[in-house]
């Protein structure tokens, strides 16, 4: 990655929040980090008719989402690994683990030659399709499911204008938000848009029924007709880029007694709708570290512990980006939709210890995820209550706000 340019449709941006950034500065990487994000201060969604509303993310300046290239995060990732001593060996596809032994097997992809490795302890990293989850399902009792969606998605590009300049508001994640389907675009720091059309497999509006250029350019030419202007190699960009599949993995254990363990996607892979994939993935990493720093290299006791602790909120994050599609993709544009966002920001400047809206407390807050899904649920039915007869935030019954806040959310422990 660091001497070859990455093929396109596989270099889709990230939003990094409260958690990655929290790990970074633990590993003190984020000062770094700085010159390759880009701050995106809310949604911009843009209708049929190309009107664009802006939402923000959270009540201020502080409380926004940074678009990162995954290429250049990769990038600084390994060379902050080297200068630490580590040994990075490319080219080498992990096809095995010996659950008796430890020992992991690996292909050169140049050569094709298999070799065994022995390893003390392996931590397995290695994404959604996990070679080392794969040689656990052979363990009695492992529990494991996947659940794709009927979705899937495709990575696009918006061009820099003529002198380099972006051609859309750079401080947003663009939405086109149309029901069943959308479109998203993120910022670059060389002012181009890494964009991702999120479609259905099949069906009317579909994967399968966008198949010649024609088609694409007919679908866009309805549904995002003031995005086609922009995209002047949309058709070839279509065909060239792969569709890619969105899937949930929960399984258990995470871990071989003291001998292997799972982190990140190959344990708990989470659909991209809350943007939180890489964030509860470098969280991991924070509460690995945080125990090892406790427990020293007792392995066995590390690796239960990290489950146990770890478990409940991988589920809960999986759960919460299931939801979160249904909000972006149908709701967003939504005028109750909006008001809501308006009443859960009044409710979080009167009350800030107390009422944290849900995505705040997953995206600006490092409240355990398990947290922010159990009072995110008492929160909705209170939205649910006071927005249910009014049309705007300044008819907001405050003192029923204040009896439902008082009865049933208690202060909640801020980690920032
Ligand atoms: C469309 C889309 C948008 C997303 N947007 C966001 C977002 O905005 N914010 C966010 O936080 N998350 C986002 N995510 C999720 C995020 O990409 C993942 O959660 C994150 O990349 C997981 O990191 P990981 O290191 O666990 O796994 P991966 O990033 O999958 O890395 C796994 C690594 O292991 C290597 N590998 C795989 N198999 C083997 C093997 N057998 N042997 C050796 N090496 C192997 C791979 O080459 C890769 O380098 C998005 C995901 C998608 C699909």
């Amino acid at each position: 990655m660091r001497r070859v340019r990455m093929s396109a449709g596989r270099s889709i941006n990230l939003a990094l929040s409260s958690r990655g950034i929290y790990a970074l500065q633990q590993a003190g990487l984020w000062e770094r980090m700085r010159s390759i994000i880009i701050p995106m201060k809310g949604r911009m969604m843009h209708s049929v008719a190309a009107d664009l509303t802006f939402q923000p993310y959270g009540k201020d300046e502080a409380e926004v989402i940074n678009s990162i290239s995954r290429a250049e995060l990769n990038i600084a990732l390994m060379n902050a690994a080297e200068e630490h001593g580590a040994i990075i060996h490319f080219n080498r596809r992990c096809t095995g683990y010996d659950l008796k032994t430890g020992a992991i097997r690996l292909r050169d992809e140049e050569t094709e030659e298999v070799t065994t490795q022995e390893a003390g302890v392996v931590i397995g990293c290695d994404g959604s399709a996990s070679s080392i989850r794969a040689e656990m399902l052979k363990l009695s009792r492992f529990n494991f499911s996947q659940q794709y969606l009927d979705y899937g998605y495709k990575e696009l590009t918006i061009p820099a204008g003529p002198r380099g300049e972006p051609l859309l508001e750079t401080h947003a994640l663009h939405i086109w938000p149309r029901g069943n389907h959308m479109l998203i675009a993120l910022p670059n720091i060389d002012g181009t848009f890494a964009c991702i059309l999120f479609l259905p497999f099949e069906g009317a509006d579909s994967f399968a029924n966008l198949t010649t250029s024609a088609q694409v350019e007919q679908f866009f030419d309805s549904r995002f007709p003031d995005a086609v202007p922009l995209m002047p190699q949309l058709a070839e960009n279509y065909s060239a880029n792969p569709t890619g599949s969105m899937v949930t993995i929960k399984c258990s254990p995470w871990h071989v007694e003291g001998r292997a363990l799972l982190l990140g996607d190959a344990v708990h892979a989470i659909v991209p709708f809350f943007g939180q994939g890489i964030n509860c993935g470098f969280e991991d990493c924070t509460s690995l570290v945080e125990l090892i720093d406790r427990l020293g290299a007792d392995w066995a006791h590390v690796f239960a512990e990290f489950e146990k602790e770890r478990k409940v909120n991988t589920d809960a994050i999986a759960d919460m980006a299931i939801e979160n599609f249904t909000e972006m993709r149908d709701r967003v544009a939504d005028s109750r939709f909006l008001l809501r966002k308006k009443v859960e920001l009044a409710l979080e400047e009167r009350y800030p210890q107390v009422f944290v809206p849900k995505y705040a407390m997953v995206t600006f807050h490092r409240i355990p995820y398990s947290v922010a899904l159990a009072r995110g649920a008492v929160q909705d039915r209170m939205l649910a209550e006071l927005c249910g007869p009014i049309n705007r935030v300044e008819d907001l019954d405050w003192e029923k706000a204040d009896r439902l806040i008082h009865r049933d959310l208690s202060p909640l422990e801020i980690r920032q």
